[in-house]
C-alpha cells in the first residue's frame, strides 16, 4: 500500500500514512469526543472533550508506530534494513527489504510489536491508576489507552499469519520440520480461516443488530484474508524462484536459423508460423548468435529483404547465456536487468535450450495456482 503523506524519518526508516488513515482517525476523534468522554465526565465541555478525542486518536496512532519499531528495529538488529512503516486503516506495517531468513530471526522480529504494546498497555494502565484519584478525565485518557494497547497485542498476537501471531506459529512449525513452505501454508492457512470467522462472524452481528462494527469486523476480515492469500503467494514465488533450476522451464525444443538468411525468411518463414521469438544463428554446426522479434524490429519494413540475419542479429560474442543449474530468480534478474526478453541455454557450450520471459512468468502463475488452491483446501 502506498502512503500519501510523509512524516518524516526514525532510525533512518521512512514513516507514511495512507489517505485512508484519516477517515479512521476523524473516525474515532470525533466518537471519543461526543461519547467516551462525555460518559466519563457529563459535565464536559465540547472543548475540552474534542481536545482529549483528538489527543487520543494522536496517542492511538502513536501506540500503532511504537508497535511498528517495535519490529523495525529488531528486524534492523538482525541485519535486515527496514524501508518504510506506513500507517493506514486497518493499522501499520513494516516494510522490510527481505523475509527474515531463518526461524529465530522470524520469532523474535514477529513479538517485538506486541511486546512493545504489552508494555505501553501496562505503563498506560499504571498513569490510570496513579491519576484516578486526582484526575478522572486524565484517567480515562489513559485507560483508553491501556486498553487499545491490550487490543493491539491480543489482536497481532492471534496465530494466523499474517499477523505477528501466525508469524510466531510460522517461525515454530518452520523450527521443527525446517520447511518453510509447509510453515507457511500452515500459519496462512490459519489466518485465512480466522479471516473468514470474522467475515461470516461480522456480517452476522451486523443482521442481529450490532450494525456498524460488525461490518468493521467482516472489513478487517476480508483485509486479512487477502493478506493471507497474498503473502502465501509471495513465500511460494520466492521459494520457486530460489530453489527451481531453469532446465526445467526453458523449452528444448525450438528451430534455428543460418546466418545468410534475410530478416523477411526469419520473419515469415520462422518466427511468425512457429510463433517463437527468438532463433539461435547456426553457421557450420556452431552457435554464432541470436536473432530475436525485437532485433527485427529495429529494421524498417522495406529492408526486411535486403538484410541477412547476421547483420542484424546479437553476434555470440555479446550474447548473454545462462546454464542449466541455474534458479530461476538469478535468471528473472538477468532477464529484468539486461531488458531481454530471451536467453539461449548453455552446457558445456552446447546450446540445449532457450527461456524467455514469457515461459518464466508462465511456469510461475501455473506453480501460483497449484499452491493457492493447496491453501484453500487445507485450512
Ligand atoms: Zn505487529
Amino acid at each position: 500500500m502506498k502512503s500519501s503523506f510523509k512524516l518524516g524519518r526514525i532510525l533512518g526508516i521512512e514513516i507514511g500514512i495512507h489517505a485512508s488513515w484519516f477517515i479512521i482517525f476523524a473516525l474515532l476523534s470525533w466518537s471519543l469526543s461526543v461519547a467516551y468522554y462525555p460518559s466519563i465526565d457529563e459535565n464536559i465541555s465540547p472543548f475540552t472533550g474534542w481536545t482529549l478525542g483528538i489527543l487520543s486518536s494522536l496517542l492511538l496512532f502513536g501506540s500503532v508506530l511504537a508497535h511498528e519499531l517495535g519490529h523495525s528495529f529488531i528486524a534492523i538488529r538482525q541485519g535486515i534494513p527496514v524501508k518504510s512503516i506506513d500507517l493506514f486503516i486497518f493499522g501499520g506495517v513494516s516494510n522490510l527489504t527481505k523475509e527474515p531468513d531463518n526461524p529465530a530471526a522470524e520469532f523474535r522480529m514477529a513479538i517485538s510489536g506486541p511486546a512493545v504494546s504489552i508494555v505501553l498497555a501496562l505503563v498506560f494502565w499504571v498513569f490510570q491508576i496513579v491519576f484516578s484519584s486526582q484526575n478522572a478525565t486524565l484517567a480515562g485518557v489513559f485507560l483508553y489507552l491501556a486498553q487499545i494497547n491490550a487490543m493491539l497485542a491480543i489482536f497481532n498476537l492471534i496465530p494466523g499469519f499474517p499477523l505477528d501471531g501466525g508469524r510466531v506459529l510460522r517461525a515454530i512449525i518452520w523450527n521443527a520440520s525446517n520447511d518453510i513452505r509447509r510453515a507457511t501454508r500452515i500459519s496462512a492457512g490459519v489466518g485465512l480461516g480466522f479471516a473468514y470467522l470474522l467475515i461470516f462472524g461480522g456480517i452476522a452481528a451486523a443482521f442481529l443488530g450490532i450494525g456498524i462494527s460488525g461490518l468493521w469486523l467482516a472489513l478487517i476480515g476480508w483485509f486479512l484474508a487477502s493478506a493471507a492469500q497474498g503473502s502465501f503467494q509471495q513465500t511460494v514465488i520466492s521459494e520457486i524462484l530460489r530453489e527451481v533450476n531453469i532446465s526445467r522451464v526453458m523449452k528444448r525444443e525450438f528451430k534455428t536459423i543460418e546466418p545468410d538468411n534475410t530478416l523477411y525468411q526469419a520473419l515469415h518463414e520462422y518466427i511468425l508460423p512457429l510463433n517463437q521469438r527468438a532463433l539461435p544463428v547456426f553457421e557450420n554446426g556452431k552457435l554464432a548468435g541470436l536473432i530475436s522479434l525485437s532485433d527485427i524490429k529495429k529494421i524498417p519494413t522495406n529492408q526486411l529483404n535486403q538484410t541477412s540475419v547476421r547483420q542484424a542479429m546479437t553476434p555470440f560474442e555479446k550474447l548473454r547465456t545462462v546454464g542449466p543449474e541455474e534458479h530461476l530468480g538469478n535468471v528473472l534478474n538477468l532477464l529484468q536487468s539486461e531488458d531481454i526478453n530471451q536467453l539461449p541455454v548453455l552446457s558445456e557450450g552446447k546450446l540445449i535450450g532457450l527461456i524467455s520471459r514469457t515461459d518464466l512468468i508462465e511456469y510461475l502463475q501455473m506453480r501460483q495456482e497449484i499452491e493457492t488452491g493447496q491453501l484453500n483446501s487445507k485450512h
